[in-house]
Order: C-alpha cells, then structure tokens, then sequence
C-alpha cells in the first residue's frame, strides 16, 4: 500500500482521518519483502507459507491467533547486526521487545549480547544459560532486590539511572564485596521519533539523569567516588521507531561532551559510550528502514568524529536494538470471524484475537498491514478496518488497509512485523488466553511460548 495523494482526487472510501489517501497495492496478493521475513512466500496453492510450512497448516496444528516466528530470519537478523558493528562493538538485544529461553539461546549462538530490565528478564536470561559478563541491566527502579540478584549473578553491567541507584547498587556490590561494572544513564535533551526529532526536548521524563544543569556530570562524579562501582561509560537512548540518524548524531555530540568533561575534571576516559536502541522497521510499505551497516557506519563516524574533535580516544561504541532484530521477524495469525460493511465507509474485518494479542495500535496509533493469508484473491481491493473480539471499540489491530472483497469468515489473515512488543505486552484482557509463540524452520515448527490456557488463568485466581 502507498499513503499518496490518489491520482483522481479523493473518493470517500480512500480519504484517510489523518488528510492523506491509501490507495490499494496493484495486486493484494504480493507480499512486500519488506514488511515479511525473509522465508516467507505464497506456495502454489497461492496459501502464505513461512519456513516452508503453509499457513493453513499451521493453524491446524497451533490454532489461531498465533505468532509464527521466523527462526531463520531472526539469526540471520543478529548476524547482520554483529557483522555491521564488528569486534570493536557490542550489540545489546533488548530483550523487552520479545524475551524467551528458545530466544535467549538464539542469541547466545549467535554471539550478540542481552539487555534485561527487570527481574523476570534476568531470570529468562540466566536460567537459559546467557552468560552474566553478556547481561546488562536496565531500568528506572530496579529494586534493591533485583539489584542484588544482578550483582550476584556477575552482570556485565548495570545502567544507572538515578541519584539513589548510584548509591543503591554501590551498596549492594560492596555488601557482596563486589565491584559493579556501571555506565550512568544520561537524558541528552534529544527526543527521536520516526522521521522527526528534537534536540531540545525538555529533561521532564523518568529516565535517565539531565545533562543539563550539570546533573550528569554530578552523578559521575559522585559514582567515581564509590568502592563499589567500575564506572566504564555513559548510556545514552533517544527513542524508538526512528529512521533519521540525526537524532543519534546530535546524541552522541553530547555524550562525547560529557566524556571530555569527565576526562578534564577527574583525568578519567570512560572507555565505553552505549547509544541504545529505538532503530526503526518496516511496519507498512511506506517504511524504509536503514540496513544495520548503514547504522554502524554511521554511529561509527559520528563517534569517532566528535572524539577526534574532543581530543579523546575513541571509545567503545554499544547499541541495543530489540525491534530492529525481532520485529520482522514474526507474524500474527488470525482467523476471520465476522465482517460487518459500513457503506460509504469501510469494512470492519473481526479477528479472534485483538488488543489482548497487539495493543501498539491502541496504545500509539501505530500502522499495520495486513494480508490475506490462507488464499489469494483477485477479487476488488475494499477499504477495511481489523478488529479485535475485545468489549471495547478502541480494540483494532490494523487502522486502515485493503483486503480482498471477497473476503469470507474462516480466512486467515495475517499482520506481518509483530514480532517486537505484541506478545511481551500482551494481556489477558477478557481474560483472553495469551496466545503462542511457534518457532518456524526449515519445515519445522516448534512451540517456544505455549498458548494459554484456562487452567492458567484460574491457577491464579485463588479464590
Ligand atoms: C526499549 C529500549 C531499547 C530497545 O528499543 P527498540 O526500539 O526495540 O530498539 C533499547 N535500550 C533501551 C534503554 C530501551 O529502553
């Protein structure tokens, strides 16, 4: 699908709420490589296949809705990354995009690194054998708990994030008799989003400490003071989705800044800068994500370039994609269900899942595309709206697209690029059943996350 302004003028069923047209792709039946994983492809019967294994297949054995995840094309994924960056980088998978044991595994093979914020992602990652060296961990408020457990565990570092962190985490390394490796979490004053960024969004969000007013460099200060804590660098991370490499580049100024002002106060070269994650992917057509290496030369150039200026050797550069690895990676399975014309309007498709199973429509507005699955059509392209099964009329899956007219309940369709925050912020809204997650690979497909059941749900409601 392209967002273009229709060559004949606005007809109703094309005018968009946000004042531009979607005009339907020429032919529905072709799966953009873009937005699809790499072994994803229609087989000769016109069925979606993925891993070599059609989706009609799939749904038999797994059910509906479900996630297929595309094993291939995810370590193909953490290849690229980790060619692009090179032995003199590391790449942090942010494991809140989509965390699992198979997943943890995955990137222990595949030689990247893990970036956990909480407990429970600590616990996936230990417990599936992700060496601790290879773990960092992150968060605004990490409890002294899981500070404990993270220290304990020998992470590779923790991302200080506030005033009292500094202090929390010393206390804990050195009540273990420790000393924690830590980059200090700065907020530059950088805003990134998609195609657009400020450079002088205001400090006013949890994250992070300002390096306006001195803030950052008091909290260096301080850290260095501290027995317990190797402060090894500074952590930078702008925001996500975002396509323009501006952002970074006026990010990275920054941070370099601050690493002079360290070096000139204390005569101290923190030998690591890391400037997270938030690395766009191709939702729809009209996305055009960057290729890693293009990512790496870029980070890569402007680090070494604002170094070069500050007199400073270049330091160890770290990035933590999740949506960029997983993302497109998955896609969600639905079966239709009914389907309701709203003439002059459009259709709205219901699916069996919705909101419980991808609530980033509802929560950020974001774009989908969507495809009919289980055939192909050459019926007429009509306007739809999917939905979900959820008692609230905000639950949609995919705002606005094209589907078949001859679209029938029991067709499959599927939302490609789900991978990343769908299933890890899935709910159990109506007490949905959270839906599985299946490995796909050469002809083989393998659970890693199994569907809920209602046992499950009950297990927990003690009555
Ligand atoms: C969320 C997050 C990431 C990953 O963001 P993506 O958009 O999935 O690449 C990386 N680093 C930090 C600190 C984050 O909070």
């Amino acid at each position: 699908m392209s967002r273009s302004a229709h060559p004949a003028g606005p007809r109703h069923a094309d005018v968009m709420s946000e004042g531009h047209y979607l005009a339907p792709a020429d032919d529905l039946n072709v799966l953009d490589e873009k937005v699809w994983s790499r072994t994803v492809t229609r087989d000769e019967h016109g069925a979606v296949t993925v891993g070599g294994i059609p989706v009609s297949r799939l749904a038999e054995e797994f059910g509906t809705p479900a996630y297929f995840l595309d094993e291939a094309d995810f370590r193909d994924r953490c290849r690229a990354w980790s060619d692009a960056f090179g032995p003199g980088a590391d790449v942090f998978y942010a494991g809140k995009a989509f965390l699992s044991r198979a997943v943890v595994r995955w990137l222990k093979e595949e030689g990247l690194n893990l970036d956990v914020c909480s407990g429970g992602e600590l616990a996936t990652a230990l417990d599936a054998g992700m060496p601790a060296e290879r773990i960092a961990f992150h968060g605004n408020n990490k409890t002294v708990e899981e500070i404990e457990r993270a220290v304990a565990a020998g992470v590779g570092r923790i991302v200080l994030d506030s005033f009292q962190e500094i202090v929390r985490v010393a206390h804990v390394a050195q009540s273990l008799g420790r000393r924690q490796r830590v980059q200090i979490r700065v907020t530059v004053g950088v805003e990134a989003h998609t195609h657009e960024f400020i450079a002088t969004a205001h400090e006013d969000q949890k994250f992070g400490i300002a390096l306006a007013g001195g803030q950052a460099a008091e909290a260096v200060r301080r850290a260095l003071t501290l027995d317990g804590l190797e402060v090894v660098g500074i952590h930078s991370h702008i925001g996500s989705q975002i396509f323009d490499m501006a952002g970074f580049e006026v990010s990275a100024r920054r941070v370099v800044r601050l690493l002079a002002e360290v070096r000139d106060e204390h005569g101290v070269e923190l030998p690591e800068i890391d400037l997270g994650g938030g690395l766009g992917i191709a939702y729809t057509s009209d996305d055009d994500p960057r290729e890693p290496h293009e990512i790496a030369k870029s980070l890569g150039d402007i680090v070494t370039r604002e170094c070069e200026a500050a007199g400073l050797a270049t330091p160890r550069i770290s990035v933590e994609p999740g949506r960029a690895i997983v993302g497109p990676t998955a896609f969600t399975l639905y079966e239709v269900g009914t389907i309701k014309p709203l003439e002059g309007l459009r259709t709205y498709v219901s699916v069996d899942g919705g909101m419980s199973d991808n609530i980033r429509t509802a929560l950020y507005d974001a774009e989908y595309s969507v495809s009919l699955a289980s055939r192909t059509s050459d019926a007429e392209p009509m306007l739809v709206r999917v939905v979900g099964k959820h008692c609230e009329s905000g639950d949609i899956v995919v705002k606005d697209a094209y589907l078949p007219a001859d679209l029938a309940p029991g067709d499959l369709i599927a939302v490609p690029a789900t991978g990343a925050y769908c299933r890890s912020m899935a709910s159990n809204y109506n007490h949905a059943l959270r839906p599985p997650v299946v490995a796909v690979r050469d002809g083989e497909a393998r659970v890693i996350v199994r569907r809920e059941t209602e046992e499950d749900l009950l297990r927990l409601d003690v009555g």
